[in-house]
């Protein structure tokens, strides 16, 4: 497990499965860990996996000489595909971790899963099962009620085998058969009433083409993927709870020696997002979002193109720590995460995203006055910056109301302000269009004596960020809301409305023709700036040097909170 040292997060809370670890070295049932991370190709990780990849490759960091495998568990054809599997190695590499050796598929055991397979039905425990799957399904019974016996659950071992091989041939067609364990139809377990373990399918897999026409099903090949890799802490979330004893099954019918255990721990949800792989692949697909790292998506490449720092993820998942405990956490807790760490990372800067043009009446247009900002209010290591003050500048359209109530503290016709960093200026009049009765252009003067320093013997209560026209780079600027419009959009289904009918239709805001000062020239994607009064903003990866575009990764303060109390 390598990480590299300054992003090594603070010392994780401690958790059950610490307590199981620990427990496990001191009495010597072990000397080291290893844990893997399994994910299926078949969409971009989300932020409920960053969750489970600080956990596993964490726990490889914290017990010296342990290790975190990552393995695909390309047991789908149909949904998998190489796209999925490059992006996921991204994520994790940008999260900050690095798997132990070669990355390793579930595929890579497709041989060794089907001998394991074969000797199951040598022991009489598996056989092939013609059910058709809603008969399978009806057989399996309830929570309440026994399931019925399969009528091919007495074949022979010798025609099992026999047909087994068969279907590995290609001897029949698609979803005509199946290979089950055979354990007990009454258990009060569903999952270990007579399980499928292979099923046929025609679909050529991304890694190993047309080889295999049956693929093996999770229950079945997650354990003994898991005992093959030596992994000795298998950790998934709570709805493997009950697959459990199944995964306990395959390993005492099949293994010996050192095996590997499972324990569960309750996903991260969050609310107003959705984050299945499904869903999210239906927003991508439906164009919903524009792909799958649209800075809307939970996703981690949505997050980061956000402007998400891998720190801010990371901390929170630590913070958050690990338990058995159900829960939806307000999405709140990853914005200020990341405020939190950007505020101690991100440069200040200024941009104006609705621009409203002042001429300062008392400088000539030629004339530049050179003035200096700080890169950070309180880090002086982050230094500082030049700004030029000359004739025309821009400020936003909402710091200036021709008549303001009492409490407008920014700038009025006729009214002071101070310009961040700069002078005092003063409002003289203001052009309108003649037919809207739109401001389009504000004239104004400035007050020498004022920078650094406070007008003589009046007080101006303002102060406005502002942008040089002279020396202004042009941008546009997304600004994001939440997604959707109610807090848990996916239980919409379950109360015969449809989740994506709760899709927010104000999510993006695109904002054109907006100005920052020329410290954001050459800005490459992910880099970012508090643009003060503003936000965190970071460099899109759609950016361009000559069209450069920045996406909102958060506000300054949570503008939600005072919302949510009117639902
Ligand atoms: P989803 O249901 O969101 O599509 P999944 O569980 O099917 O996700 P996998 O690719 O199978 O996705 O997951 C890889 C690992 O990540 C698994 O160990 C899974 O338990 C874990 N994981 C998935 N979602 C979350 C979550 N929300 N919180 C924590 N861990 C998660
Ligand atoms: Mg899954």
């Amino acid at each position: 497990m390598t990480s590299s040292p300054q992003q090594t997060p603070p010392l994780s809370p401690t958790n059950f499965i610490h307590d199981i670890i620990d427990d496990d070295l001191k009495n010597q049932r072990l000397s080291s860990i290893v844990t893997r991370f399994p994910p299926e190709p078949n969409g971009y990780l989300h932020i409920g996996h960053a969750k489970s990849i600080c956990l596993n490759f964490g726990l490889a960091e914290k017990y010296p000489g342990s290790s975190c495998f990552l393995r695909f568990d390309d047991t789908n054809p149909e949904k998998e595909s190489e796209e999925y599997s490059e992006a996921i190695k991204r994520d994790i590499r940008w999260l900050g971790f690095a798997w132990n050796g070669a990355v390793r598929h579930t595929s890579d055991y497709f041989d060794k899963l089907y001998n394991y397979a074969v000797a199951l039905i040598e022991q009489g425990k598996a056989y092939v099962c013609e059910l058709p799957a809603a008969e399978i399904k009806s057989y399996r019974g309830t929570l309440t009620e026994a399931g019925k016996n399969s009528p091919f659950r007495t074949r022979s071992v010798e025609e099992n085998l026999q047909i087994f091989a068969e279907m590995k041939e290609g001897a029949y067609p698609d979803g005509s058969r199946v290979l089950r364990a055979k354990i007990d139809m009454a258990s009060p377990t569903i999952s270990m009433r007579d399980p499928v373990m292979y099923r046929i399918r025609r679909v050529t897999h991304m890694r190993t083409a047309d080889t295999w026409c049956i693929y093996p099903m999770y229950d079945f090949s997650h354990c003994l993927s898991d005992y093959i890799e030596g992994i000795s802490h298998s950790i998934c979330t709570l709805e493997f709870q009950d697959n459990r004893v199944l995964y306990d099954w395959f390993l005492t019918q099949l293994t010996s020696g050192p095996r590997p255990h499972q324990y569960e721990f309750s996903r991260l949800n969050f609310n107003y997002t959705v984050m299945s792989k499904r869903r999210l692949k239906t927003l991508v697909d439906e164009g919903a979002v524009a792909s799958w790292d649209d800075p809307r998506m939970p996703t981690i490449s949505g997050l980061r193109r956000r402007g998400y720092t891998p720190e801010s993820i990371r901390n929170l998942c630590y913070r958050l720590g690990v338990s058995k405990r159900e829960s939806i956490l307000h999405i709140n807790l990853l914005e200020e995460s990341l405020r939190n760490d950007l505020n101690e990372v991100a440069p200040r800067a200024m941009a104006v995203l609705n621009p409203l043009l002042i001429e300062i009446e008392n400088l000539r247009p030629s004339e530049l006055i050179p003035l200096e900002a700080p890169n950070h209010p309180q880090k002086t290591e982050f230094g500082t910056r030049p700004l030029s003050f000359s004739r025309q500048l821009y400020i936003e359209h909402d710091d200036f109301m021709e008549q303001a109530p009492k409490d407008f503290f920014r700038l009025t016709l006729g009214g002071e302000v101070r310009l961040r960093y700069g002078f005092v200026i003063r409002c003289n009049r203001c052009e309108k269009d003649p037919t809207s009765g739109t401001i389009t252009k504000l004239y104004a003067t400035y007050d020498p004596e004022t920078l650094n320093r406070k007008p003589e013997g009046r007080k101006v209560k303002g102060v406005i960020h502002w942008v040089d026209a002279a020396s202004a780079v042009p941008l546009s600027v997304n600004l994001y809301d939440r997604l959707f419009t109610v807090a848990n959009p996916s239980t919409l289904d379950n109360e015969g409305s449809d989740w994506r009918s709760a899709l927010n239709p104000h999510s993006l805001e695109v904002k054109t023709g907006c100005f920052a000062e020329p410290v954001i020239t050459g800005s490459k994607a992910g880099e970012s700036f508090q643009f003060e009064r503003l936000g965190y903003f970071a460099c899109d990866t759609l950016s361009k040097p000559e069209k450069l575009v920045f996406n909102r990764a958060v506000t300054l303060k949570d503008s939600w909170s005072t919302r949510d109390h009117h639902p």
